[in-house]
């Protein structure tokens, strides 16, 4: 079984969604950057209203927060049965942090499951979506629809639009993703890590084809 696992891909592709089915099958620890600042934002903390300056907009918040913020998670004791980093590293300053960390705390990356997916399915999987404020479950207005409208199906929690899911803030998340964080796929490939899997195949089978892959 593999741990210590970085999920990339850009957004839409299905980090999320993969992440929480691998964390119900799997004894990993799930380090959602995405999700620790929405939840900063939620708590209304001083790092939650530098986070939404940046994320509303569809950018990077700065490498040393969110560095910093990684890094004291990773470094506290439930992560020692291992973990699954989802959103992080998104830049080469990241990456080389992580590297660095790693070795500190003798946590090594065993690999780095990417996903590919191509624009058009990328912004209409955006486009689309709807998330539970309560659980964070996803849902999209055609693809996934809850059986009440508006109203999630696991907690009963009301669904909304994230606030950088809209097309100017998309355009410029995918912006990022291909300067910032798609060079990484070269970092990775080059320490023999890379593992990348076509998320077009369905949440399902692509759960599947992973799973099998990290249980190897
Ligand atoms: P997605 O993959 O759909 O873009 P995430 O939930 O992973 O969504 O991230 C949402 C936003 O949070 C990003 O657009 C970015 O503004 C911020 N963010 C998340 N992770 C990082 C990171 N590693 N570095 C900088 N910003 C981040
Ligand atoms: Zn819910």
């Amino acid at each position: 079984m593999k741990k210590n696992i970085i999920l990339m891909g850009p957004p839409g592709a299905g980090k999320g969604t993969l992440a929480k089915q691998l964390m119900s099958a799997l004894n990993l620890v799930h380090i959602s950057t995405g999700d620790m600042f929405r939840d900063a934002i939620k708590a209304g903390t001083p790092l939650g209203t530098l986070a939404k300056s940046y994320i509303d907009k569809g950018d990077l918040v700065p490498d040393e927060v969110t560095i910093g913020l990684v890094k004291e998670r990773l470094s506290q004791g439930d992560c020692a049965k291992g973990f699954l980093l989802d959103g992080f590293p998104r830049t080469l300053p990241q990456a080389e942090a992580l590297r660095e960390l790693s070795k500190e705390i003798n946590r090594p990356i065993e690999v780095v499951v990417n996903l590919d997916c191509d624009n058009a399915e990328l912004i209409r999987r955006i486009s689309g979506r709807r998330v539970c404020k309560t659980c964070g479950a996803p849902y999209h207005v055609i693809t996934l629809k809850p059986k009440v409208e508006g109203v999630c199906d696991i907690c009963g929690g009301p669904l909304y639009q994230r606030a950088d899911d809209n097309e100017e803030a998309l355009k410029v998340r995918l912006e990022h993703y291909v300067q910032d964080t798609k060079p990484l796929l070269d970092f990775y490939a080059k320490e023999g890590l890379l593992e990348s899997f076509n998320s077009l195949v369905g949440k399902e089978e692509l759960f599947d084809q992973v799973s099998k892959f990290l249980n190897k």
